[in-house]
Order: structure tokens, then C-alpha cells, then sequence
């Protein structure tokens, strides 16, 4: 920071330059905060930003807790009867945005080089891009959506799509199913993701194979025939 006549300047003295993308984005913020920053004679000292009169207390952190709670989510999660437990986690962590794709990691400072995705090259791998837009994802679900009866909006998180199932018109059971079919896809467009050959339909296979198995022997209330399940799940 270099005083001046006419106020303050920056000049950065990097050991790297920041890459292309988050860290580029993340220094414009940080330039965009620096601007309104003013310098003053008086010594620097710590403060807490919830109270301008007093220093941290633990007390004054409780109190801070308590006035700004995380509201509930007004949407949660449906568990979904049969699905795996290690599945369940995926979802839940992909619906919170917290599944490590390049845009994630390096928001948290991970470097991977390029924030490319890793199928198309042609955009930010974002859990939205990798799990629903992808041009592989889209095909995954085109087919899924075909073998459901199911005309697939076009979804712009992975929360919204895994809460779709309660869109479905019908029984419990079919909205139970779909919840199944969606937190199955998405697991194993993420699994295929991951490997060397990646396959549509093999990820469409694999769907249609577990997601059987797991309502035949984990969910007690749905009844599940192979030859019909190959049909159309949701009939
Ligand atoms: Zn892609």
C-alpha cells in the first residue's frame, strides 16, 4: 500500500499471479473492498465486528449465536427408503454444494490448475455443471427421463432436482421411487465421473440395476417386478 497525493495505491508484489477464474475473481472482490478502505493516523486495534462497544467475550458470541440463528431448511432432504447409506451422504453434501469439484476446491484454495470440466472443457466444474448440465450428464438424464415417462425440466441446482420427485402426479410410492431414481443418478454420474471410461449407458445401466435392488431388499412399502421396473419404473 503506497500513500499518495490523491489517496492510496495498491502494488502488488506476488510471488504468483493469481490463476484464471476463482483466485481472479476472489482478487477482484478483495480490490473491490480495498477501495472503500481508508487509512487512518490512529494505531490499529483488534474489534468484534457484533459489538463496536466491547472486545470478544464468549458471552458476547453466545448472545450473537442466539440472536442470528441458522434458520431451519425450509425444504429438507427426503432421506428416501433403500437408498445406501454412503449415497445419502453424496446427496446431502451435494445438495449443500460441498461435493469437491474444481470450482469447490479452488474456493477453498486447493490448487488444480484449471477449473475446467474434466468432461467437456468448455465450463467451470461447478456440482450444478458436472452433475446436471454436463453435456455426459445431460444424456444420462435424457435416458433416465425416457425410461421414467418423465419430461425433465431443466434444473438449475442439484437441490432442486432432487426435490423434483415431489412434482411427480401419483401415489407415494411413485414420488418415493422417483426420490430413489434421482439420488441414484446423480451418484453414479458422480462415480463414472471419477473413472477411466466413462459411459452413458453404463450409468443408465447401473441405475436401473440398484436402484431395483435397493427397493427390493431396503423399502419395505415398495413392491418392484424386474420386467416392469425395465419398462417404466414409475407404472
Ligand atoms: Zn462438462
Amino acid at each position: 500500500m503506497i500513500r499518495t497525493e490523491s489517496g492510496i495505491d495498491w502494488r502488488w508484489n506476488w510471488s504468483r499471479r493469481p490463476a484464471l477464474g476463482m483466485e481472479t475473481r476472489q482478487f477482484q472482490q478483495l480490490f473491490s473492498l480495498l477501495q472503500g478502505f481508508r487509512v487512518s493516523e490512529t494505531g490499529d486495534k483488534w474489534t468484534w465486528e457484533a459489538d463496536d462497544e466491547e472486545a470478544y467475550t464468549i458471552k458476547s458470541l453466545k448472545k450473537t449465536l442466539e440472536l442470528n440463528r441458522i434458520p431451519a431448511d425450509p425444504n429438507p432432504m427426503k432421506w428416501a427408503n433403500g437408498v445406501p447409506l454412503k449415497v445419502k451422504g453424496f446427496i446431502w453434501k451435494a445438495r449443500l454444494d460441498r461435493i469437491p469439484t474444481k470450482v469447490a476446491l479452488t474456493s477453498r484454495g486447493v490448487q488444480v490448475g484449471s477449473e475446467e470440466c474434466s468432461f467437456c472443457f468448455g465450463n467451470y466444474e461447478s456440482s450444478e455443471h458436472l452433475l446436471l448440465h454436463c453435456l455426459f450428464a445431460t444424456m444420462v438424464w435424457n435416458k433416465i427421463a425416457r425410461w421414467c415417462g418423465w419430461s425433465m425440466p431443466l434444473f438449475n441446482s442439484v437441490r432442486e432436482c432432487m426435490d423434483s420427485y415431489s412434482d411427480i402426479t401419483g401415489s407415494n410410492s411413485k414420488k418415493e421411487t422417483m426420490a430413489v431414481i434421482l439420488k441414484a443418478t446423480v451418484w453414479y454420474i458422480w462415480l463414472v465421473f471419477n473413472s477411466s471410461t466413462p459411459s452413458v449407458d453404463g450409468v443408465v445401466d447401473k441405475v436401473r440395476v440398484n436402484t431395483f435392488f435397493w427397493l427390493k431388499h431396503r423399502a419395505r412399502k415398495i413392491n418392484v417386478v424386474w420386467h416392469k421396473w425395465c419398462s417404466n419404473p414409475l407404472l
